[in-house]
């Protein structure tokens, strides 16, 4: 897997006349190798040259932590009195130009640039993010497994299994996270519990805000999946739920909510353009008196991170291709009142979109 991974990075270096690529702390080093980097102040690099053998810098201390594959890269442990980037400049050979992971930190690349003068930088993104785009069937059978994992958590809140009229946010928030990882993920990556008026915030931090009667209960929750090769997977679930007796007005919102993710999610196969995704459910929304209050993208592209490419937004014109996997969540947010958003993750198949995340897509109303 790793193996053929790089050799699609090289095909991509090839095309684009690329010399090497540098990956360190963020998710292109594990997608590659298995190997997450340290947040470290001690460089760890992978120096991946279009040609002969990839080489994996890494502090001597953390040498013990990776898994090594050979015939993928090898590994250059450096001890504590010698310089890092004297290596990998070193290993850099003739190379005129490199992409740099673009999570790497600036000290590194600042440094590199003074070793190297005249090397050419771009971002590894440019290499990476389109390989990493397109997701297998083994990719999207854990995309799948997490978004099940989710689902379930998202049932029991809708069922009324986990208590809201009395608690604060941020022990709803705790709950979740709790069941993230109880359902088999080994990372909350976020769980988001916003109340009422607090909805209307679409990144809202659960606070100690207590859940009332009669008010709607934003939940969006998700977490990585890391598999026995050590690489994560992410899931990414938003649902409402209105505690209380059925409110006619936000039931009416919610529907065109409902109606606009529908239709976005009913078109988002390969070949689709994801501008195309998010207009026809800004159009809905807006035709309903809500358009400006759909304040953000349709989604993003999700895989070993939580946010990637492809990003469904207004502007990007690059059709969706078989394996592409990414977020429809469209949203309605009124200040000072409340909010709401309807997100599942969808794999855009050859024929049809495969929508991962199942459960109930309807208000779940706990009169
Ligand atoms: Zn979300
Ligand atoms: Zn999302």
């Amino acid at each position: 897997m790793f193996a053929e991974r790089m050799n699609r990075a090289r095909s991509a270096m090839a095309d684009q006349g690329l010399d090497a690529v540098l990956l360190s702390v963020g998710a292109d080093l594990p997608y590659f190798t298995g190997y997450e980097a340290m947040p470290l102040e001690r460089l760890t690099m992978l120096v991946l040259p279009r040609q002969g053998e990839a080489t994996l810098v890494i502090p001597a201390l953390e040498a013990p932590r990776v898994v090594e594959r050979s015939g993928v890269f090898k590994v250059k442990p450096w001890g504590e009195t010698e310089d890092p980037i004297a290596i990998v400049a070193d290993l850099l050979g003739s190379s005129s130009n490199a992409a740099i992971g673009d999570h790497t930190w600036s000290r590194f690349t600042v440094d590199l640039l003074a070793a190297r003068p005249g090397l050419t930088f771009r971002r590894a993104s440019e290499i990476t993010s389109p390989i990493r785009a397109v997701k297998t069937a083994d990719e999207i059978q854990r995309l799948r497994t997490a978004a099940e994992a989710v689902d379930r958590i998202a049932a029991r809140l809708q069922a009324g299994e986990i208590s809201l009229v009395g608690e604060t946010e941020a022990a709803v928030s705790a709950e979740l996270g709790r069941q993230i990882i109880d359902e088999g993920h080994h990372r909350v990556n976020f769980a988001i519990v916003a109340a009422g008026e607090n909805a209307a915030s679409p990144h809202h931090e659960a606070g100690e805000r207590v859940i009332g009667e009669d008010e709607v209960v934003l939940c969006d929750f998700g977490g990585t999946w890391i598999g026995d090769d050590g690489i994560g997977y992410c899931s990414d679930i938003t649902r409402c739920v209105w505690t209380g007796a059925a409110n006619v007005e936000f039931t009416e919102l919610y529907e065109v909510l409902f109606t606009a993710q529908a239709a976005q999610v009913d078109i988002a196969k390969a070949g689709a353009i994801p501008q195309d995704v998010d207009r026809i459910g800004r159009s809905i929304i807006t035709e309903a008196g809500y358009g400006e209050y759909f304040v953000h993208r349709t989604g993003h592209g999700i895989g070993v991170e939580a946010h990637e490419d492809p990003y469904i937004v207004e502007g990007n014109t690059v059709p969706l291709v078989t394996g592409n996997a990414f977020s429809i969540e469209p949203g309605i947010y009124i200040p000072g009142k409340w909010g709401a958003r309807l997100e599942d993750i969808v794999v855009a198949g050859s024929d049809a979109p495969d929508r991962l995340n199942r459960v109930d897509h309807h208000l779940a109303v706990h009169g």
